[in-house]
């Protein structure tokens, strides 16, 4: 039986190093999926900035072509209305009709004038931003490169372990031995075997009764812990 632990403790010992490596080939693209998440929703925000830019500089643009339209307006006005000869009741009427311009084209420019300051304002943070998303474009592209090259070398560790187990695997060990291994190993994330340190099960820290603890000492059959079932050893074998 102290063969049959010291062959699944080296089998742990690949198995934790897979484990491990799996776990890594399984972050590696997420955490790069979940970056280029990011800068892709900081570039739908800065494109909803130039919308919004767009659409300002339309309307500011609008209010120019009403008040040089009405500027023209004017100075007609103020033509025929030196070609008048003095009938004072349509003088008059010009006169209305210009002042009431002059304040339309007043209150366009305040207006304009207001509009302008917020599309510089927002095209300003548009610029700020777009330097903010080249550098993290920079900073994802070298990441990229370094899972990539981070990717091939787990994949390629993990492609040796796989190997070196199937050899080990086929010899020292009996089938239901290895059976009950293997089943714990995937009920107990990786790890299939616990140091029982005195009476305490170093994987759930629950303390074993004596007899089993005696059990584990004899090594003549494998033992598990009653509290979370992974095959007890003791440093000794
Ligand atoms: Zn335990």
């Amino acid at each position: 039986m102290q063969d049959t632990i010291r062959a699944l403790r080296a089998l742990q010992e690949l198995d934790t190093d897979i484990y491990r490596l799996k776990a890594e080939l399984k972050r590696l693209p997420e955490e790069r999926a979940k970056r280029r998440k990011d800068i892709d929703q900081q570039i739908s925000r800065v494109e909803e900035r130039q919308k919004a830019a767009r659409e300002l500089r339309t309307k500011i643009k609008e209010i120019e072509d009403t008040t040089s339209k009405e500027r023209q307006r004017i100075r007609k006005l103020e033509n025929e209305a030196a070609n008048s000869r003095g009938d004072a009741a349509s003088l008059a009427a010009y006169q209305h009709e210009i002042k009431t311009l002059k304040r339309d084209i007043s209150n366009a420019e305040e207006q304009g004038l207001e509009l302008v300051g917020q599309a510089e304002s927002i095209e300003s943070d548009i610029k700020s931003q777009r330097a903010s998303i080249d550098d993290a474009e920079k900073t994802f592209a070298e990441f990229v490169k370094n899972v990539e090259r981070e990717t091939a070398e787990a994949q390629q560790k993990l492609d040796a372990l796989l190997s070196q187990r199937k050899q080990r695997m086929a010899k020292d060990l009996a089938p239901e031995s290895l059976g009950l291994y293997e089943r714990l190993l995937v009920a107990r994330e990786g790890v299939a075997l616990a140091l029982l340190d005195g009476r305490i099960c170093q994987a759930c820290y629950m303390e074993v009764p004596t007899n089993l603890y005696v059990r584990v000492a004899r090594g003549v059959q494998l033992t598990q812990c009653p509290s979370c079932d992974r095959i007890l050893f003791q440093s000794v074998s």
